[in-house]
């Protein structure tokens, strides 16, 4: 539509400018959140009820766009690669999120096919048939679902990700708000068990930031996603510290843009420019912003 174009046509062509700049063909952004309308309309809701989970802060959306509006927003950034992070806050839901999310994947060529887990009896059987069905990365949510990553009854499921080397972004700071097993050490006890599990630990751990940088420096096939990290917004309230920027840098293979697009306070363009000006410089915003996660997923 037209509409977006006029909305947002701005943005886009400074968007480009900005990976055009880096010499990269596009970009690719391994946290945006596409669900079932129903759903997402509750996530919204919830943002601007300023909900607990949020820590009750001021949280407009910016893409409060129809589906198609949204796919077609990110093809005008030139995001190449993006997912559908999508995640149960309850037992019984994550079986018919992941039979979504196939078909969303299925109808969204440009889609990361994703799937989501929570711990019950059935979590193994339809985590199996996710992967079966083509599943390339998982979301856990810890935070919204409020339970142990290390509950017994995703030890199989864990073993059978890292089996597979299927990258899980899951979300286990205790950011924007904690919750009952967030933070680094119930997530530390599933990487005990399974040291090969490729964790992808949403925004950058917020605000644990230096204990989830521990963490992938002892677990190589740790990585962190940038999403919401360094900008304003989250450096008002959980900011990076900067005597751990020399780490970030030293990680620079293991660090992948994410965005929330659409459930963002803010423009797009602002999580580029935030990573810009920790000023780690071209090869690492190259490899953030794109190159990691070609190698990751193989694109
Ligand atoms: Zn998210």
């Amino acid at each position: 539509m037209s509409s977006t174009r006029t909305d947002f046509g701005e943005e886009a062509g400074e968007i480009r400018r900005f990976w055009r700049g880096l010499g990269l063909p596009g970009l690719i952004d391994v946290h945006t959140h596409f669900m079932p309308e129903r759903v997402l309309h509750k996530v919204w809701d919830y943002f601007d009820a300023n909900g607990p989970l949020i820590a009750g802060l001021q949280w407009p959306i910016t893409y409060r766009k129809q589906e198609a509006e949204r796919t077609g927003l990110l093809r005008e950034f030139g995001v190449r690669a993006f997912t559908s992070m999508l995640y149960p806050h309850k037992p019984g839901m994550a079986r018919w999120l992941n039979g979504w999310a196939a078909d969303f994947a299925r109808r969204t060529p440009d889609c990361l096919h994703t799937a989501t887990l929570y711990p019950e009896p059935d979590a193994d059987t339809y985590v199996r048939e996710a992967v079966e069905a083509g599943a390339r990365v998982f979301k856990a949510h810890v935070q919204v679902g409020a339970y142990d990553p290390a509950d017994e009854q995703l030890e199989q499921t864990w073993g059978l990700l890292a089996e597979a080397g299927i990258p899980v972004v899951v979300h286990c700071g205790s950011g924007p708000a904690p919750g009952k097993h967030t933070g680094p050490e119930p997530i530390a006890r599933v990487l005990a068990r399974h040291p090969k599990l490729r964790l992808i630990v949403a925004h950058m751990g917020m605000p644990e930031y230096e204990e989830f940088l521990d963490l992938a420096e002892r677990y190589d096939q740790v990585r962190l996603d940038t999403t919401m990290t360094f900008t304003d917004f989250a450096e008002g309230f959980m900011p990076f510290p900067d005597r751990a920027l020399p780490r970030l840098a030293a990680m620079g293979d293991r660090i992948l843009l994410g965005s929330d697009f659409p459930n963002i306070p803010y423009p797009y363009l602002h999580q580029l420019h935030a990573l810009e000006r920790l000023g780690l410089g071209r090869d690492w915003l190259r490899a953030v912003c794109h190159d990691n996660a070609v190698n990751l997923f193989g694109l």
